[in-house]
């Protein structure tokens, strides 16, 4: 490498390591300029969910799901210990919504004002979220099932560790199970992260499809970084008309096969 490239790779580095100090956990790169190649779009093959332990198949249609199931794992896992993060919570966050809900959000964890409610995206990204879901997708928030990768909130806000995330995630895995959505929205580097299990940046697995078990996953930007930039939202929304139509999608083709 020639030195005045050094000289611009070293400046890039320092730009990045500031801006991570800052608090800056997504980068938008602009695709065009990308030759990453994509860890799964709708054109891959769908996520393997036996390389995963524990991971079950999807119940078949006509097993048991619904409210009552979603309740009674609330009750097994609401004093959960299984983390350190219990004992700085106020709340055990479980996630709201729909129990038979055809689309499910996943955030990354409870932030200062979910954790004082026991609620999922209650604070600004919440109520930015409520916005995304009624005046974008056209639909009451109380039709999806809203949760987070942590059901405690990190301290400060701060990341979530792995130990947090793999102690946590099988609660997740559990509720999916029982809730059985068609199509997840990914929210945030975390959020799409952990459930494609890559470490590629959302700014490159947002506007495609994914997989989940057998769910399509598509990953947006965390509203919270929406907030932070606001010249995000035309991905956003792009990401929204995206949804839009996988939902549509396989909600007829539910409807048809019934
Ligand atoms: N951010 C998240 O990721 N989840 C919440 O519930 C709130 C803010």
């Amino acid at each position: 490498m020639k030195p005045e490239e050094q000289a611009v790779l070293d400046l890039a580095r320092a730009y990045l390591a500031q801006l991570a100090e800052q608090g800056e956990r997504e980068l938008w790169i602009p695709k065009a300029n990308l030759s990453i190649s994509r860890h799964s779009s709708e054109n891959a093959e769908p996520f393997d969910e036996k390389k995963r332990p524990g991971v079950q198949e999807r119940a078949p249609a006509d097993g048991v799901s619904g409210e009552g199931d979603l309740k009674a794992y609330f009750n097994e896992i609401k004093d959960c210990r299984k983390c350190p993060l219990w004992r700085t919570r106020k709340n055990f966050v479980f996630g709201e919504g729909n129990p038979v809900a055809k689309l499910v959000f996943i955030g990354e964890a409870p932030g200062a004002d979910e954790d004082l409610e026991g609620r999922p995206f209650v604070g600004a990204a919440g109520k930015l979220l409520t916005k995304i879901i009624e005046n974008g997708l056209k639909m009451p928030r109380e039709e999806v099932f809203i949760g987070n990768i942590l059901k405690c909130r990190p301290p400060g806000n701060r990341n979530p560790l792995p130990n947090e995330i793999e102690q946590c995630e099988p609660h997740l895995i559990r509720q999916l199970n029982i809730i059985r959505p068609k199509v997840i929205c990914a929210l945030g580097t975390f959020a799409a992260q952990t459930l494609l299990e890559t470490k590629v940046p959302i700014s490159t697995l947002r506007g495609n499809i994914h997989y989940y078990q057998n769910m399509k996953v598509i990953p947006t930007f965390h509203p919270a970084a929406l907030l932070r930039n606001p010249g995000w939202k035309r991905f956003v929304w792009e990401d929204i008309q995206l949804l839009r139509r996988e939902y549509d999608r396989e909600v007829s083709s539910d409807f048809n096969d019934a």
